[in-house]
Formats: C-alpha cells, sequence, structure tokens
C-alpha cells in the first residue's frame, strides 16, 4: 500500500496553498456558512476559483470541469474546508448537486445547468428533511402531481440550509402514493423563484441564519424539473448521500482546532499536565482515522467504483473527530470555549450539526452494524 501522495497531487497542492494564503489573506474564517458575510464573500471568491479552474477540477471538460480526478477535488476540499469554506453552499454545488445531474440529468438538464455551477453562480439548497420525515426520509409527504405537461408542488420541508439565498432547490417529492414508500419518490430541481415558493428564515444553534423551512403551495414547474424517472428518485437519493456524507473533510479543520487549542494550552501551562496530553492523543488520533477512512472512499470514487457502506463508517469517524476536539475545548478552556468567536464555539457547534446533518450519527453506526459487520437487524 502506498500511502504518500502523488507529485501531481503534491505539486496541486503547493501551488494552492499559495493561491489560498494570498486570495484569502483578508478573510475571517470565524464568520459561519449561511452568514450574509460568508454567502458575500464566497460569490466573488468562488469566480475567482473557477477562473482557475479549481471549481470543477473533476467534472468532465463538456460541461465546464477540468477532466481531472476525484484526489484533486478532495485536496482542495481539505484545503478550503481548513479555512473555513469560503465556497459557503457551492461546497456542495460541486461535491454532490452537480454529480448526481451528471449522471441522472437530460442532455437539456446539463447544459442548461451544470455551465453556471462550473461558472460559480449560482446557489443550490438541499430539500430532504420535513417535520415528520428526518430519519425515515421514506415518509416524506409533500407531493407532486402531474397536471398538463408539468407537476404543481405542495408540502413542507425543514432544516433546508441556505435556502435564503439558493437559486434552486434539489428536493424530493412524492410522486407515488405514501404506501409506496421509497418507490414513490422523485426528484426535482426546482427554481426557487417559481410562483408558489415561500422561504421562512429558522433560528438555530449552528450559526447565523443557517436554517429555513420552505413552503410549496399549488407551485407548477415543468416536467424538464424532473431528475431522472419518476418514482425512482429512490436511488439518486442514495447516491447523493454516500457523497454528501463525505463531502465535507471535516477532520481537517478538527485538526488545526486542535493545533490551536494545543498553543492556548501551551501558554496557559496546561500542556505538561499527562491527563491533558492523552485527550490530546485520543482526538488527534480519532482525526487521523477519519481522514484514513475518508481517503478509502475517494479512493473507490477515483477507482469509477459504485458508493460503498465504507461512507457510513467514514461519517461516523468524522463525527467522532469533531466531537473529541469540542469536548476538548470544553474541558480544557471551560466555559471559555463557549464565548462567541472563541476557539471552542465553532467546533462545538459544528460538532453537534456533524452529529444530525446527512442522517444521525446513530444511524449511520445502524447502518455500519448492519452492512459492514453483518449483525443481525434486531
Ligand atoms: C447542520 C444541519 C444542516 C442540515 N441541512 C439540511 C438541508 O440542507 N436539507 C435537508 O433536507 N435537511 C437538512 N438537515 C436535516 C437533517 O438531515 C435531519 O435533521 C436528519 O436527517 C435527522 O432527522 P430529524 O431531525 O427529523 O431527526 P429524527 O429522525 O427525528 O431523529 C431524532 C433522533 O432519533 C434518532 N433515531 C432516529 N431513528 C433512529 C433509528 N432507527 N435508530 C437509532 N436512532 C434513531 C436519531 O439518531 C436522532 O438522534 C440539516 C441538519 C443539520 C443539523
Amino acid at each position: 500500500m502506498e500511502f504518500a501522495w502523488s507529485g501531481a497531487d503534491a505539486g496541486f497542492r503547493h501551488e494552492l496553498v499559495d493561491f489560498l494564503d494570498r486570495e484569502l489573506a483578508g478573510w475571517d474564517r470565524s464568520t459561519g456558512l449561511g452568514s450574509a458575510v460568508h454567502s458575500d464573500f464566497s460569490r466573488a471568491f468562488v469566480r475567482t476559483l473557477a477562473d482557475r479552474g479549481w471549481l470543477t477540477p473533476h467534472w468532465p471538460e463538456e460541461y465546464g470541469g477540468g477532466g481531472q480526478g476525484a484526489w484533486q477535488h478532495f485536496v482542495l476540499g481539505e484545503e478550503l474546508w481548513k479555512r473555513g469554506e469560503p465556497r459557503g453552499p457551492q461546497y456542495m454545488n460541486v461535491n454532490w448537486v452537480g454529480p448526481a445531474i451528471i449522471k441522472y440529468g437530460t442532455e437539456e438538464q446539463k447544459r442548461e445547468l451544470l455551465p453556471p455551477i462550473a461558472r460559480g453562480e449560482v446557489f443550490w439548497c438541499q430539500g430532504f428533511s420535513e417535520p415528520e420525515a428526518g430519519t425515515d426520509l421514506a415518509a416524506l409527504r409533500t407531493r407532486a402531481v402531474r397536471a398538463g405537461d408539468g407537476f404543481v408542488l405542495n408540502g413542507q420541508k425543514i432544516w433546508t440550509s441556505y435556502a435564503n439565498e439558493a437559486d434552486y432547490c434539489f428536493l424530493l417529492a412524492r410522486t407515488g402514493s405514501v404506501a409506496d414508500g421509497r418507490d414513490g419518490i422523485s426528484v426535482f430541481l426546482l427554481p426557487l423563484k417559481t410562483p408558489g415558493v415561500e422561504v421562512r428564515r429558522i433560528d438555530g444553534l449552528v450559526g447565523e441564519h443557517s436554517f429555513n423551512e420552505l413552503f410549496l403551495t399549488d407551485a407548477r414547474i415543468p416536467a424538464e424539473c424532473l431528475l431522472g424517472e419518476e418514482n425512482k428518485g429512490w436511488e439518486i437519493v442514495r447516491r447523493t448521500l454516500a457523497y454528501e456524507r463525505v463531502g465535507a473533510p471535516r477532520y481537517a479543520r478538527a485538526a488545526l482546532v486542535l493545533d490551536r487549542l494545543a498553543e492556548w494550552c501551551r501558554a496557559a501551562g496546561l500542556l505538561e499536565d499527562g491527563g491533558v496530553q492523552e485527550q490530546f492523543g485520543q482526538a488527534r488520533a480519532l482525526c487521523e482515522a477519519a481522514r484514513i477512512l475518508v481517503y478509502r472512499v475517494i479512493d473507490e470514487r477515483a477507482k469509477a467504483k459504485e458508493p460503498s457502506p465504507l461512507a457510513y463508517q467514514a461519517r461516523a469517524a468524522m463525527v467522532q473527530a469533531e466531537r473529541a476536539v469540542g469536548d476538548l475545548a470544553l474541558d480544557v478552556m471551560g466555559s471559555e470555549a463557549l464565548v462567541e468567536g472563541a476557539l471552542g464555539d465553532a467546533q462545538f457547534r459544528n460538532s453537534l450539526g456533524a452529529g444530525i446533518a446527512a442522517g444521525s450519527y446513530e444511524v449511520q453506526l445502524n447502518l455500519i452494524t448492519r452492512l459492514i459487520l453483518n449483525l443481525p437487524k434486531d
């Protein structure tokens, strides 16, 4: 097994770090994803990235990509995530929205929707969760009913990150009956300016204006908004979630926070304490384990294999790493860690969100027991 980076990937990272140090010199990484400051900065920064071919390097050239591999995309993700993800919501576009359209879209959908993503011009959001359908996504009730040459949407989504700023929503709706469960679900590429779509803000713990509700009232959309086959959305969902679960290299930022915490402890004279050293060692080991487990998933992608259950393992490991660093910050800094803008503050809130978003930690563990450990369901 070869753990070292190839010369080309190492060279790319070197060039990228130089570029980011220059471009992000005035960037305050503590502004949270979803905040107005973050999004304004992202819109400008992402275009600069796109001009260099570094927004969608792993996409096919015909759709605005650079024809590069999965590893280059991931090196980008690591370096950007460490710096507070200056791509803002567009990290989702390049990680899973675009790839889903590339795989399941019609030629017209690809020509219309992919180039604006590759140029860094649009925000997308994800309309999956509903008040009664989170973990049990197959229970979703938002309906899409055929009417004339299109569909009429009615229902409600919740926890829709970035919907307040997004141009499109990657939306799940029921086209079959509720009894059909996962077989009666379709994916729609919904322009948010469609009449009948209303976005309402939800204030939350995770960050400034992170969440929204999406209300759909007789919203009419053309049939061209359907992605893939009607009633066959579940396969797209599974694939999308597999990409989403490892899309954000959370361990990279957690490891950086850990380094900063060590500096803080050294200055405070705490680093000589054996118990503190042990906690640092454990947190570092969890960050490294998450990194290696995520790399196994990227290796599959680089070899064009179908997504496997390894994504659940990688996601669970990232949550453990995030939590270990958040808990360590609380232990060593006490309540000071939670002061807004303090070292532990964003880490602690991110670790809470990581254990819920893209499927909760407990659910990942269930899936690991079944699909990797082959344990019986009950
Ligand atoms: C930061 C963040 C961003 C998000 N962004 C979006 C977004 O953009 N779009 C979107 O659609 N959604 C988004 N979500 C919502 C997220 O997908 C859901 O919160 C998640 O799927 C869990 O669903 P729920 O909140 O309904 O909790 P529930 O499903 O009600 O779960 C509640 C608790 O019960 C546990 N539980 C449930 N079922 C089981 C089981 N079978 N076995 C063991 N334990 C179980 C869960 O682990 C959890 O602890 C976001 C959430 C967060 C935190």
